[in-house]
């Protein structure tokens, strides 16, 4: 204890000297400086992935945050877990736009978000509420003035407020970042997943993502769902670390049980998972998988639908048509959301 207590000082005067020498605005800081950085060294089983999940920063965070270029880090390296250094084009909430359209006021338009007239204006200082001009932009943090994300509804016919864009992070591949929008949990979460798979599998491929939400969520064709900011598409991992240019059909000699497995398991044991569609065959890889490595028939009847049937409705990962070539992940509604179900 007292050993670890003194590294984490010298780590601490390390990282103090470097933000000092690279920021001037560090030296301002008075004594709050023990409030704005913390730190947590590296336990054995512990990757970035899990650190960003238990500390609920993003990957790329951590990753600037540390000066790292991947996540492949030396066992009981000491991180940077919390830092005021702000992250260009980090995964923070963005407010949601409103186009001005004929017949708009600031008063209709805060009738319609659910806010006031004086936030739509505080928000919107360079407005002329009198004067609206037809296309422009009128930002609205709701429905929480704090700026948090918040999905807002039902999936297949809510909304998503302050959503934030997922980027390419490694272990997961953007394909359009304008349908990759996400609560800022939603979003921290899978990329932590991905990551977590690549620093304990260097050569685990990148997964595609396909479709979250929009960016103030709503329909997004073809799916019914992807309304709110909590459902994504993910590419399979495919055996051999073959790296898939896009979504692909996958079968039992193709699904990489490991992998899958473990991503899924991390997933679910974060407690933030509703439900997972993938396809029945592939429910028995993982299946036989996880028996093989010590689960019980029992462990996994709250997990899996299979030996089941491919009609029965048990398990959080279950079986729908469509989805043998990318799993679809149901997030639960989280504490920020409203409205939620
Ligand atoms: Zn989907």
């Amino acid at each position: 204890m007292v050993r670890r207590r003194k590294n984490l000082l010298l780590a601490g005067c390390m990282t103090g000297l470097l933000m000092a020498l690279s920021s001037s605005t560090a030296l301002a800081a008075d004594n709050s400086s023990e409030e704005e950085v913390r730190y947590h060294q590296l336990a054995d089983g512990e990757t970035l992935g899990t650190v960003a999940m238990q500390y609920q920063v993003g990957i790329d965070e951590l990753l600037t945050w540390n000066d790292l270029e991947s996540v492949h880090v030396p066992p009981e390296t000491t991180l940077v877990v919390k830092s005021s250094e702000e992250v260009k084009g980090s995964s923070e909430p963005l407010p949601v736009i409103h186009v001005i359209r004929r017949g708009d006021t600031f008063e209709g338009i805060a009738r319609r978000y659910g806010v006031s007239i004086r936030q739509v204006q505080r928000w919107n200082r360079r407005l002329n509420p009198r004067r609206l001009q037809l296309g422009a932009q009128v930002r609205l943090h709701i429905p929480g003035a704090d700026g948090k994300s918040v999905s807002y509804g039902a999936a297949n016919g809510g909304r998503l407020y302050n959503g934030v864009a997922m980027q390419t992070t490694p272990g997961m591949r953007v394909r359009n970042v304008a349908r990759s929008y996400g609560t800022q949990r939603v979003v921290r979460l899978l990329q932590a997943a991905g990551a977590d798979v690549q620093a304990r599998w260097p050569d685990a491929p990148d997964l595609v993502v396909g479709s979250l939400s929009v960016r103030n969520g709503g329909r997004l064709r073809p799916h019914r769902s992807h309304q709110s900011g909590r459902d994504v598409d993910l590419t399979y991992y495919h055996r051999g670390n073959v790296e898939l240019p896009d979504f692909r059909d996958m079968s039992v000699e193709t699904f990489d049980a490991v992998k899958n497995w473990h991503l899924y398991k991390t997933l679910i044991d974060s407690g933030q998972v509703e439900f997972m569609f993938i396809d029945y065959q592939l429910q028995r890889a993982l299946y036989d998988y996880a028996i093989s490595i010590g689960y019980t028939p029992e462990d996994l009847e709250p997990i899996l639908q299979y030996p089941r049937g491919a009609n029965v409705r048990a398990g959080i990962i279950r079986h729908s048509r469509g989805h043998l070539n990318h799993v679809h992940i149901r997030f639960t509604c989280g504490p920020e959301d409203r409205g939620c179900h």
